[in-house]
């Protein structure tokens, strides 16, 4: 009997997207050799550390990097750091200690659910601006009155409301107070591994598992090595408020190998081929004159790959269509009850294949 059997879990295909409830991503064979490779020896996890932030700072521009267990950990690390600025005494308090400065800056059009992970170090979030405009008078003030750090959320979801970065950065560095950017999602491009740092971020996050197809519990921090070196000396395994960031030696192996993977990777060409993949598609679901396909060339956060989207015609409800997939072990996106859509980033040929025909059969039944 197969895992899968014994424990009577479902095998899905995931034309959704890279979300973590389905798994995040696919690693390829050599990043799980790599980490085949690791498991089977021991290693001093300090030194291992450094190797991998050296290697993967190389690889992306970068001064400095550390590997975490995902980008919520990386938050969770990099809000710790700003506020014990180097001092033991002051990180062994963390999330207590009522004399530290402990606030950090987020624009209220990009608060989102991942930024718990500032208050589960010990910070505390002051929102400034609204949802449709930041002002920069609004940041001086916060910055005046003392913050450990700003943190930046790149989407596309909230450029609407945002300050540009580079406004925040230099306000941020006239109050010597640190910018992190948290891009988890944000690739591709490739470029914004070193776009953001150059901009002048001290620290930006990347998650691991999600288009970068490293294991999932891993993460990345990326930035100046003056604080990057801090991230080493308190993020796990030393104690304190950051050990539950902890992740293997198994993941920091298999994320630079997926790093190391990424960049060897022709942008134009991994373009296509997930194009190839929604014009495929495209083909079998355009058979229903009902519906009509487009291919928008972004991801959800505004990433630059392309997915297809489904305009359903009359009598389909795109809610009955997802639930008809789910049931059928695929998962897939839904925008409304007009439009479906599917990304290609997890899918092989084969099962782009299966995706569409099993929907034109479902479109056809319905
Ligand atoms: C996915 C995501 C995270 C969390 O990433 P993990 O690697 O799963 O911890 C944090 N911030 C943003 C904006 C994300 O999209």
């Amino acid at each position: 009997m197969d895992m899968f059997e014994a424990l009577g879990v479902h095998k899905y295909i995931n034309a959704h997207d890279t979300y973590t409830v389905y798994g995040g991503s696919r690693m390829t064979e050599k990043t799980l050799a790599a980490m085949n490779s690791i498991a089977a020896h021991f290693v001093d996890f300090a030194e291992l550390e450094a190797a991998a932030g050296r290697r993967i700072a190389q690889l992306t521009r970068n001064e400095d990097a550390y590997v975490t267990n995902g980008a919520a950990g990386a938050i969770q690390l990099a809000a710790a750091v700003c506020m014990c600025r180097g001092d033991d005494y002051r990180y062994m308090r963390l999330p207590n200690g009522e004399d530290l400065c402990r606030d950090f800056v987020v624009m209220r059009c990009q608060h989102n659910a991942y930024d718990k992970a500032i208050e589960g170090a010990g910070g505390r979030i002051v929102e400034i601006g609204d949802a449709d405009e930041t002002l920069p008078c609004e940041l001086e003030g916060a910055l005046k009155k003392g913050a450990a750090g700003v943190f930046y959320f790149a989407s596309s979801l909230y450029a609407r409301g945002s300050m540009p970065l580079e406004a925040v950065i230099e306000w941020a560095h006239r109050f010597d107070t640190p910018v992190i950017v948290d891009a988890a999602a944000q690739l591709p491009p490739r470029e914004n591994l070193w776009r953001f740092t150059e901009m002048g971020a001290d620290m930006v996050i990347f998650s691991g598992g999600k288009t970068l197809c490293g294991p999932q519990d891993s993460g990345l921090i990326l930035g100046r090595e003056r604080w990057i070196s801090q991230c080493r000396r308190f993020g796990a395994p030393a104690h304190g408020v950051c050990r539950s960031c902890k992740t293997s030696r198994e993941a920091v192996a298999g994320l630079v190998a997926a790093v190391e993977q990424y960049l060897a990777l022709d942008p134009e060409r991994e373009y296509d081929r997930l194009l190839r993949l929604d014009r495929w598609m495209e083909e079998i679901l355009c058979r229903d004159d009902r519906c009509r396909c487009r291919i928008v060339p972004y991801g959800p956060v505004g990433q630059s790959y392309p997915r297809l989207f489904l305009d359903l015609g009359e009598g389909l409800t795109a809610s009955a269509l997802e639930a008809g997939m789910r049931n059928k072990y695929i998962y897939i996106g839904r925008e409304g009850e007009e439009t479906l859509y599917i990304s290609p980033l997890n899918l092989t040929e084969e099962e782009a294949d299966t995706v569409a025909r099993t929907l034109y059969q479902l479109i056809m039944e319905g």
